[in-house]
């Protein structure tokens, strides 16, 4: 039997993982490559062919998924001469999984159903680890016969498919989840750095707050990669956190509804965006408060020596 073609864009700390679990199902995937062919190569010894653009992704595709930064990026693999829309059939299923504004990508949808192409809009919760094992969470908004039609590779790529209505309304709840996400990893460096310049062991400490009310996600399982071994290599890049919560924003705006801890969340994370630390994972935002308190949580050593001639 012919495999199903799928064009897979954005090979990045999600995107490579997501698209090889589609090769393993079976999906006759194509990939796009970006920047660094490393990814696309990768995937190719796998059995991914390798486009050398959108347009030829998704030409006789039945499917493209598109894990990409934003909207802009994804807006400008859909459109122009060698975009998505150049290359496919009417009936394509755009499967969008990048984290983007509700209200863009309903706008989108318009778009490019002028061109015969569906959206499946459909955002995900877990990070690189849950996409290595297809064990995402999904939030999909479609209209409800193409979230049908493209069930088979959403539960190919994720364990809790979320049917959530209207294009866009997915993108709702995902923007609800990271700015509580982005919070968590906010007041849990807090509460950790406090615990540890007071004397308490960071693992310790962890072990009772998850034994008690203060237990949360980030602590239980974001934060042993990284701010306990004191090492912020990118999982989830604190700039693509600080759009997230940007766009709860707008929409808290939108909506007018008043967003006090998100907002100050939000400001508190953009003290990093000159820096080279926005590529870092989020849990770098720690730092602020290690640094602040002159206390690594990892081992309780001061963060800079000379603090001791003070
Ligand atoms: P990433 O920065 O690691 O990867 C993005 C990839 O897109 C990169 O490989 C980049 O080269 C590629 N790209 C950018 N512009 C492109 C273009 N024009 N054509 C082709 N490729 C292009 O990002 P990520 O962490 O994989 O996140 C992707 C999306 O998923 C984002 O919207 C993010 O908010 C969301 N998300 C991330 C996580 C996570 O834990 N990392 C979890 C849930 C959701």
């Amino acid at each position: 039997m012919k495999k199903v073609k799928v064009g897979f864009i954005g090979l990045g700390n999600m995107g490579q993982p997501m698209a090889k679990n589609l090769l393993a199902a079976g999906y006759d995937v194509h990939v796009v490559a970006h920047r660094h062919r490393g990814p696309a190569d990768q995937l190719a010894v796998l059995g991914a062919t390798i486009a050398e653009t959108p347009k030829q992704a998704a030409v006789d595709a039945a499917f493209v998924v598109t894990m990409l930064p934003d909207l802009p990026e994804v807006e400008q693999v859909v459109g122009g001469e060698n975009g998505i829309i150049a290359g496919s059939s009417p009936g394509l299923v755009l499967i969008n999984m990048s984290t983007v504004s509700p209200s863009g990508i309903q706008k989108l949808a318009e778009t490019v159903a002028n061109f015969g192409i569906q959206i499946c809009d459909a955002p995900v919760s877990g990070g690189p680890v849950r996409a290595a094992e297809g064990t995402l969470t999904i939030m999909a908004g479609a209209k409800a016969k193409v979230f049908e039609h493209s069930r088979s590779i959403l539960e190919t790529l994720g364990e809790n498919i979320f049917y959530t209505g209207d294009t866009g309304s997915g993108q709702v709840a995902k923007l609800c989840n990271n700015m509580l996400s982005a919070t968590l990893m906010a007041i849990s460096s807090e509460v950790l750095t406090l615990g540890v310049k007071s004397g308490v062991d960071a693992e310790l400490l962890r072990n009772i707050i998850l034994k008690s009310s203060g237990a949360n996600f980030q602590l239980e399982n974001w934060m042993p990669n990284n701010v306990l071994i004191d090492q912020y290599q990118a999982g989830f890049s604190l700039k693509l956190m600080y759009k997230d919560v940007g766009l709860a924003q707008t929409l808290g705006r939108e909506q007018r509804v008043p967003l006090f801890i998100g907002n100050l969340v939000h400001e508190l994370y953009g003290q990093f965006m000159n820096s080279e630390l926005r590529d870092a994972d989020f849990s770098v935002i720690s730092t602020f408060y290690q640094d602040a308190a002159n206390v690594t949580i990892a081992n309780g050593d001061p963060r800079r020596k000379s603090d001791e001639e003070f």
